[in-house]
């Protein structure tokens, strides 16, 4: 039993040592980190989030939530979501949002976008950031975009043409790279060909989903290394939900690989449809805690970010759903 456990532990060094080996910068000490080194934090609670979330929040509400997140330092907030409001009556009022949000000059505003149609709807209010998304497992898919992948990518394709003539920032999202709700495991060559093409179509980012949140570092470090031998590191991005309590461990994992950007929202918005009274999104506050304690410049001021989660948390009478929001708040009251 015992040379078991020890023979079980080996494995598990003798991975993670293997792994920090293969990559550059993937031999990361955490000390050492320079202080100018950055990490981009893509805030997605004003969509992901309030999507996911039972109350339906005021369109001035939902302005005053994201210029609050940019007042905190954060450079990209996704803003809402073009899907038609007969899936998503949560983002109904897209086009108000845009049209009364004051945009600031270097911040990204993305909003998501399904097809030509929102992609219309969404350059009439000015928007220069969208964002596409496919799934990694075709079960998936069919359940929540009604078609196959490639289906999916062949419908993206009109807009990211469309977007690339446009000059627009274009963000993809890959869902359910660590798992699925219907398929269980998803091997990582699905997600290699999804994060390709979405990239040959004109992405300049790809926001890797743990949709259902039941990836671990392991899962997390063994997908990153098939990716990365194909993709670069500086295209890929983590969105990591901490169903099982793993999201931060996974973006730490994802950083020992050389990814620096990572999603999340704040005061961990958003709930997970797959999995009732589950926990959803990282939430911002945890992340920048962490990210802080490693050294990164996020260039996001946690005090005035805790007052942002408090402040969204009382309107959507909900507990804080981060640990740093709940620690640091209850030290303050
Ligand atoms: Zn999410």
């Amino acid at each position: 039993m015992e040379a078991a456990i020890r023979r079980g532990a080996q494995v598990i060094g003798r991975r993670y040592t293997t792994a920090a080996a293969s990559t550059s910068i993937g031999s990361l000490r955490y000390s050492t980190v320079p202080a100018s080194s950055r990490f981009t934090i893509v805030e997605v609670g004003p969509r992901d989030g309030l999507q996911n979330e039972k109350t339906i929040v005021a369109t001035g509400d939902k302005v005053a939530l994201i210029e609050k997140l940019v007042g905190c330092g954060l450079k990209n907030v996704e803003a809402t979501s073009f899907v038609s409001p007969k899936w998503v009556p949560q983002m109904g009022d897209n086009s108000q949002v845009m049209q009364q949000l004051s945009r600031k000059n270097g911040v990204h505003y993305p909003v998501l976008v399904p097809n030509i149609e929102g992609l219309k709807n969404a350059l009439a209010v000015g928007v220069t950031d969208i964002a596409i998304f496919a799934a990694a497992s075709e079960q998936f898919s069919k359940k929540n975009v009604n078609c196959t992948i490639e289906e999916s990518l062949k419908r993206f394709e009109k807009v990211t043409n469309e977007g690339v003539k446009l000059g627009l920032n274009i963000r993809g999202y890959v869902s359910c790279v660590l798992g699925c709700p219907y398929e269980g495991k998803i091997p990582s060559s699905n997600v290699i060909k999804v994060t390709t093409r979405l990239l040959e179509m004109g992405c300049s980012e790809i926001s890797l989903g743990d949709t259902i949140g039941v990836g671990t570092p392991g899962s997390m470090s063994r997908l990153l290394d098939d990716l990365l031998t194909t993709v670069p590191v500086e295209k890929i991005a983590v969105h990591c939900h901490d169903t099982y309590g793993q999201a931060l461990a996974n973006v730490l994992a994802a950083i020992e690989k050389g990814v620096r950007t990572a999603d999340s929202s704040v005061a961990g918005l958003g709930g997970c449809p797959y999995a009732r009274g589950a926990s959803g999104n990282l939430a911002t506050e945890d992340l920048v805690y962490m990210l802080n304690g490693l050294g990164f410049n996020t260039g996001v001021d946690l005090d005035k970010l805790l007052e942002v989660s408090a402040w969204v948390s009382q309107l959507l009478n909900r507990e804080v759903g981060s640990k740093v929001g709940r620690a640091l708040l209850c030290k303050k009251a």
